[in-house]
């Protein structure tokens, strides 16, 4: 008996120490984490509904769950919960944007979108950026550090328990660069899908890169249903550099081969994003550029008039300008719609309501 007690409480030491983040956790996991713990698997699928179905807040809730295991959970396992510190809504069109506080102090930025089609939330990757991209105001204060599959899925958690309404649609789009926290990524889409748990299908959710070749090739190989969304801005190598660091590393040539193996092997359909920015890339030189890379591709391109960052200095193109551009696009058979951001009388650009709050 003593030495039962003696060993639990060894594998309660074993595991605080091992920096448990228990919500980031699949099933399997779940089971091995609490057999250590002397429980019986099914345990995990209990604990996992609590966590990611019903979405509580403490252990105290989950009232299925022994109060000795609950306790233990409390000590060895602290559940990640985002705290909101500031919540601003549109009154035009009732975009709401998040700040949430991680559990170490880092800040964050969400944003739900409301659709014909359902609720949408674009949640941040990273707490801060590496990538640099010279309009994006995610960029200046650099990374600090990733964020745990964990914190990507409370963003979603807690907007949906904000409104009281289910969220169907999940895009990866907010600060950060997704492939650049490669392997919590997939945990957390993983972990989104589950049938246990929020349950969101694969088509529903939408990943943004800016083009990290060897992680779309990775991704592809998976053949996930998801839509991939690769940041564009540029029809040319020479201009993407200028815009975007990240093509010294990975030209657009290579860009664009990984994008089409991405539809070979999973048949989704790529998204192209292009950031128009007044006399950067909003030329006809640059629609006639831009047709011919994307001449018989099955694809989507998302015009997005540039969103003026005052650290940047871009401005966007007047609407005529916008205008041309897509017809150009559209006459030759590419698909194209102009997306104009939402919320626009709140805190401008992503990543702007995070940067308020940084020194
Ligand atoms: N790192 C990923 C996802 C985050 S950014 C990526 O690069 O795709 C999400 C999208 O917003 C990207 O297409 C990005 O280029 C774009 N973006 C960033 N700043 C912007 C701005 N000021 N105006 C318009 N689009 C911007």
């Amino acid at each position: 008996m003593d030495n039962k007690i003696d060993q639990t409480n060894k594998n309660i030491t074993d595991l605080a120490s091992a920096d448990t983040d228990i919500k980031s956790m699949t099933i399997p996991q779940l089971e091995r984490f609490l057999q250590n713990l002397g429980e019986k698997p099914y345990r995990a699928s209990q604990l996992f509904a609590w966590m990611h179905q019903k979405q509580v807040r403490t252990y105290d809730e989950m009232t299925n769950l022994s109060a000795q295991l609950r306790q233990t959970l409390r000590q060895i396992a602290p559940l990640t919960v985002l705290e909101p510190v500031e919540v601003q809504i549109s009154r035009q069109d009732g975009t709401r944007k998040y700040l949430f506080q991680l559990p170490d102090g880092n800040r964050i930025e969400s944003v739900l979108m409301k659709y014909k089609h359902g609720n949408s939330v674009c949640i941040s990757s990273q707490a801060g950026c590496r990538m640099a991209c010279r309009f994006c105001a995610s960029a200046i204060g650099g990374l600090v550090r990733n964020l745990k599959p964990s914190e990507m899925l409370e963003q979603i958690y807690r907007i949906g328990q904000d409104i009281g309404e289910r969220i169907s649609h999940v895009v990866v789009m907010g600060t950060g660069e997704p492939l650049d926290n490669y392997d919590n990524l997939l945990r957390f889409l993983e972990l989104l899908t589950d049938a246990h748990g929020l349950k969101i299908s694969q088509r529903s959710i939408t990943v943004s890169t800016c083009g990290l070749v060897p992680k779309i090739r990775a991704l592809a190989d998976r053949k996930l249903q998801i839509t991939l969304a690769l940041s564009l801005h540029a029809p040319s190598q020479e201009k993407r550099l200028s815009l975007m660091p990240v093509a010294a590393r990975y030209a657009l040539s290579d860009v664009m081969d990984a994008c089409d193996y991405y539809f070979a092997q999973t048949g989704r359909r790529m998204t192209f994003e292009y950031s128009l920015i007044r006399g950067v890339n909003d030329s006809d030189q640059d629609a006639k550029q831009l047709c011919a890379l994307l001449a018989h591709k099955n694809c989507h391109v998302n015009l997005i008039p540039v969103n003026p960052v005052r650290e940047c200095g871009y401005r966007q193109p007047d609407d005529n300008t916008t205008a041309d551009f897509k017809n150009k696009l559209e006459k030759n058979k590419i698909n194209v719609t102009i997306r104009r951001e939402l919320g626009r009388d709140i805190d401008g650009a992503c990543g702007q309501l995070r940067k308020k709050y940084l020194q």
